[in-house]
């Protein structure tokens, strides 16, 4: 059976000591975040998913999801029971705005809970996570009314949301959807049309599930400027709250896949069905980004906690299997064989998986924090600043975050050897789940197109610049800490390599797009080394200290400049054959017309 146990102790050290979030405590909704209460949310979300969600995931991935011979869908055994524990826990309103029953508190504390939900169960955590994205569209671009309607059962958990884009023949390019929205007199919509893969798309853990759908109306430009988005609930809501009449949505099946079997992926078919448009006609994408944005903080989120689910697991079975003797003489003579940790390719594996688990649940949380100063920072600059960063970082948390997420996952299989591809020990699972958030919302290469695409060169570059500042601010203290030192030249080093990339692009890709096509990807990983980097020389910076004033806790920090050192000598070195892939240009990956792909 798989462990999890939540890191409360790592997130801690996030939160208190690298965010510093009572420092912010002169911002709205930070005032209440003071260090008691935050490590007494953390602590106590840990142990909630540990005792009541972990336990159910390799039941509900054996188990997965069912639609009845009526149409009805009910998710895995223990999914519903563990559900009415998280609203009765009010879990979902952590980081949720006052106004709607939420606890108003700052977006680090709910990205937190999300974390060890995707790790205690992904498919579990799927169900409020989707909820999320469609809460922040109707709070964004929603009327008064459809506020109020909506998002207090929304926010409370009674309700859950899903994102309807895909259809069978769309999928990346939403330009070419064909689902319609007829205008009725009473000012309501018609909507009609197949959507295919819908997360949470139909369950049993609510009495409503609020669908936002994009759909055309009638003469709506072909590309994405035609489509507008809609709210269709499955049960409608009357004027007083309480639910009315079935809507004209069913599910058509359940798709059978990969991973996340405990989470309904459903072909949704609208027939008719009453919809309301959020916002302005035609602006449907703008709106739709909102949930996309928010929701591919998540996806990123997800490719850390799989990691970190795997990697516990890859770290228990090291301890205990026995296999060989350590390359320098046995370790434990007294036994047959040692532990499986003496080997050093075990423990390149699980170096790299905890490099990654601390870096990135670092950078998740310091992404989300930044999500929160876009709209409370103190100043316009901060506000500026804050949203600059995350709009350039987020296509990279989630790319980069679930490329590695999986590689983890993948190496954390390979530490069990043959067992870890027997299903009942549940290796398998991480890998399949974590599979997944490499594809949905928005393929990993569309992501690395929307960074070297699209953001690299939004106002002029600043958004990078602001990242090289942040980094060569970081860099320019010296330090007498040999760790912190090599890793600050380390860092340095790694930033030239994406400057000169940033000015390969600038230089060569407006004469052949193609150029910037065929080197988008190793500029995402690029980034995200850097990023990755900036991390570990403030955590390095803080351990460091932390051990020269007589840290209690010492094992903790020389673990952390361990890491460090670990990225600096065995990542950061992965950044040159990055920039010199970028600076190849396109000339190969073009090389070929479609008929010379065929293998003779
Ligand atoms: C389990 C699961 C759950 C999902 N949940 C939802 C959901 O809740 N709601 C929803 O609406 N959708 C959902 N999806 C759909 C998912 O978001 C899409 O599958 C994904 O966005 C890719 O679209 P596609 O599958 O049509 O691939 P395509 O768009 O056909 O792309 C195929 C490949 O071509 C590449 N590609 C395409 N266009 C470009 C480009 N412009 N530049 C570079 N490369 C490109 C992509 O990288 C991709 O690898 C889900 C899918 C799955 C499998």
């Amino acid at each position: 059976m798989p462990v999890y146990t939540a890191p409360t102790r790592d997130t801690r050290f996030v939160i208190n000591e690298l965010l510093k979030l009572e420092s912010y405590g002169n911002l709205p909704g930070f005032e209440t975040a003071t260090q008691d209460v935050t490590d007494a949310i953390i602590e106590e979300a840990g142990r909630f998913v540990n005792e009541v969600v972990a336990p159910l995931n390799l039941s509900g991935d054996k188990e997965g999801c069912t639609r009845h011979a009526d149409g009805s869908v009910t998710t895995p055994a223990g999914f519903k029971e563990a559900y009415k524990q998280y609203i009765d826990g009010a879990w979902g309103t952590l980081a949720a705005p006052e106004a709607y029953g939420g606890q108003g508190l700052p977006h680090v504390m709910g990205f937190t809970m999300e974390c060890y939900l995707a790790s205690a169960n992904q498919a579990f955590a799927m169900y409020p996570g989707l909820a999320n994205g469609a809460i922040s569209a109707i709070r964004e671009k929603g009327s008064p009314e459809q506020q109020a309607m909506y998002l207090p059962k929304m926010v409370s958990g009674e309700w859950l949301g899903t994102m309807n884009l895909t259809e069978p023949h769309c999928g990346t390019d939403l330009g070419l959807i064909r689902t319609r929205a007829e205008p009725k007199a009473d000012g309501s919509y018609a909507i009609t049309g197949t959507k295919i893969f819908i997360s949470a798309g139909d369950h049993d853990l609510t009495e409503n599930i609020i669908h936002l759908v994009l759909a055309k109306t009638p003469g709506a430009p072909e590309s994405s400027k035609g489509i507008s988005l809609f709210i269709v609930p499955k049960f409608i809501v009357n004027a007083d709250g309480a639910l009315g009449e079935k809507n004209g949505v069913s599910v058509g099946s359940i798709e059978e896949k990969m991973g996340i079997h405990g989470n309904a992926t459903c072909v949704m078919n609208y027939d008719g069905a009453k919809g309301w448009m959020v916002g302005e006609e035609h602006k449907g994408l703008a709106a739709m980004f909102i949930m996309m944005n928010a929701a591919r903080l998540g996806v990123g989120m997800q490719g850390l906690a799989q990691a970190e689910v795997a990697y516990q697991n890859g770290l228990a079975y090291a301890l205990d299997r026995r296999q060989g003797r350590a390359l320098t003489g046995p370790a434990e003579p007294q036994e047959r064989a040692d532990p499986i940790i003496v080997h050093p390719d075990v423990r390149r594996m699980l170096m790299d998986g905890k490099t990654f688990v601390e870096g990135m649940r670092a950078l998740c949380l310091w992404g989300a924090l930044q999500v929160d100063l876009t709209h409370k920072g103190a100043t316009e600059a901060d506000r500026q600043e804050a949203d600059d960063l995350i709009s350039l970082l987020t296509p990279v948390i989630k790319g980069y975050g679930t490329d590695m997420g999986y590689k983890v996952a993948t190496d954390m299989q390979q530490i069990w050897g043959g067992h870890g591809y027997i299903a009942e020990n549940g290796m398998d699972q991480f890998v399949r789940d974590a599979r997944i958030a490499m594809i949905y919302e928005g393929a990993n290469g569309v992501q690395a197109m929307d960074l070297a695409g699209r953001k690299l060169a939004l106002n002029g570059g600043r958004a990078v610049q602001r990242l090289f500042a942040l980094v060569d601010g970081e860099c320019a203290e010296t330090s007498a800490d040999e760790t912190v030192q090599l890793v600050s030249d380390r860092l340095s080093k790694v930033t030239g390599e994406m400057k000169a990339a940033t000015m390969w692009f600038m230089q060569n890709a407006m004469a052949n797009p193609n150029n910037l096509g065929a080197g988008a990807y190793p500029y995402m990983t690029l980034t995200g080394i850097v990023s990755l980097g900036l991390m570990w020389l403030r955590m390095a910076k803080i351990a460091s200290a932390a051990i020269a004033n007589g840290a209690e806790d010492k094992a903790f920090y020389e673990a952390k400049l361990a890491c460090a050192r670990h990225w600096a000598t065995r990542h950061a070195t992965e950044a040159g054959a990055l920039r010199r892939e970028i600076e190849a240009g396109s000339e190969t990956v073009m090389a070929l017309s479609a008929d010379q792909f065929a293998i003779a």
